[in-house]
């Protein structure tokens, strides 16, 4: 048994010095790093799925000692640049007017199945990481992120949260459903700071990479109680202490003002949304170092579907989109003007998933320079989910996630809409 053991190792060692995979790009253009400036004719050479180089001008095989077959990919006429990094979407959802008849005929296997369709499109949309901030199925979620994570399936690099953590009656919890059909199934439904640190830990204890909590009211809610506070500040210090007692970064949805800040002053890592904050609240997130996730997709996406879709959202959400959705390119300007750190997100599944590259257009409209646009969508957000090792720039020993569009995304942002290229850990997904 023992020496079986070991002969099998020896075995599948010598497998994989055979099957080196090696590739190499010549990038026209190449911003390695989004705070520095692009250089031009680059060579990026990349060993089974990591970047192994970057070496100046148009390098090929015969360059490269110890290399069998070399693959040469040519984007001579490109500008390549680091996979962009979603940090906020739900894989597994997309909103229909069916939400309430969903929650109760969908099943996990559905939610896996349709996931895997639309992490299809997100990363051919260029995205090749994304932070799953809340599903419906954590098993769904959870099985679509290690699929994709062994090559199975195409999709970008998940990092999941599972459910997200709400109080009983708040945006997280299933509202709106008959109590016998529908009443509180979820684990990370917590009252008090005991029970939150239960349900924390539950999400820990089946596979969450990140914890999500609900620090305020949600538009897209069946109910009319607003956008206002939902946890007390001793469940918000409770949740984000169990988290980071297990190294896990923490994401807090917030609307309104108070809530924002009761969440920076509890130790929170980023604030999604952040529609409400002001002046006093910039500060804060200054003091905190924490980031703001602007979602200004999700904010567009609202507005028109309550505006030009009627009957598709109850009349108490129709009224929550109308006022909050307009707020969040202000509150994107206000906190870039007073020096808030930025991290990329969408909300995708509020938007249709595939259309992520759209937040750009709107960053850059809410104020942000295109360089500062593409920093968030790449290093801040790396940063975010305690990445920056692996993701975040085109860097020796980081993975091979590298897309490319046709023209200069500092010059003009909407060509990341239809990139022209997309890998991901080294497997090309659009070329
Ligand atoms: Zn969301």
């Amino acid at each position: 048994m023992v020496i079986g053991l070991a002969l099998g190792i020896i075995a599948s060692n010598a497998t994989a010095a055979q099957k080196d995979s090696w590739s190499i790009i010549h990038a026209g253009t190449l911003m390695a790093d989004a705070r520095k400036a692009p250089v031009s004719q680059q060579s990026i050479v990349i060993k089974n799925g990591k970047i192994f180089a970057i070496r100046p001008g148009y390098i090929t095989g015969a360059d490269l000692s110890g290399a069998g077959k070399v693959k040469i990919i040519d984007l001579k006429n490109d500008f390549v640049m680091a996979g962009m990094i979603d940090s906020h979407v739900h894989v597994t959802m997309q909103i229909s007017p069916h939400e309430l008849e969903k929650g109760v005929t969908t099943t996990s296997s559905d939610y896996a199945l349709i996931g895997a369709v639309y992490a299809r499109r997100i990363l051919n949309a260029g995205f090749t990481t994304v932070r799953d901030v809340g599903a419906s199925s954590r098993e769904a979620i959870f099985a679509l992120r290690d699929i994709i994570r062994k090559g199975k399936i195409p999709g970008p690099r998940i990092l999941a949260a599972g459910y997200i953590i709400s109080p009983l009656g708040g945006h997280g919890d299933s509202v709106g459903y008959r109590p016998d059909v529908f009443g509180t199934p979820s684990s990370a439904i917590c009252n008090g700071a005991d029970d939150c640190r239960r349900a924390v830990r539950d999400q820990i204890k089946y596979g969450a990479d990140v914890i999500k909590y609900v620090a305020t009211g949600g538009v897209l809610t069946a109910q009319a109680s607003g956008t206002g506070q939902q946890f007390t500040d001793a469940e918000q210090r409770a949740i984000i202490d169990t988290a980071h007692m297990s190294g896990l970064k923490v994401a807090a949805h917030a609307h309104g003002k108070g809530g924002i800040e009761s969440a920076l002053r509890s130790g929170v890592d980023s604030i999604e949304h952040g529609s409400y904050l002001d002046k006093d609240t910039v500060k804060l997130f200054r003091k905190t170092g924490a980031y703001l996730v602007p979602t200004l997709l999700a904010g567009k996406t609202v507005v028109d579907i309550a505006t030009k879709k009627p009957g598709f959202f109850p009349p108490s959400i129709v009224a929550k989109a109308k006022q909050v959705g307009p707020l969040m390119s202000h509150a994107l300007n206000l906190a870039y003007k007073g020096g808030v750190k930025i991290a990329f997100g969408t909300d995708s599944g509020v938007s249709v998933h595939g259309i992520n590259g759209q937040e750009l257009v709107l960053m850059v409209k809410a104020g942000m320079s295109r360089k500062d646009v593409l920093i968030a969508a790449t290093v801040s957000a790396a940063d975010l989910l305690g990445r920056s090792n692996i993701i975040g720039t085109v860097e020796k020993g980081k993975s091979a996630d590298i897309i490319a569009a046709s023209g200069n995304p500092l010059k003009d942002i909407s060509t990341l809409l239809h990139p022209d290229f997309v890998m991901a850990r080294g497997v090309i997904a659009v070329e």
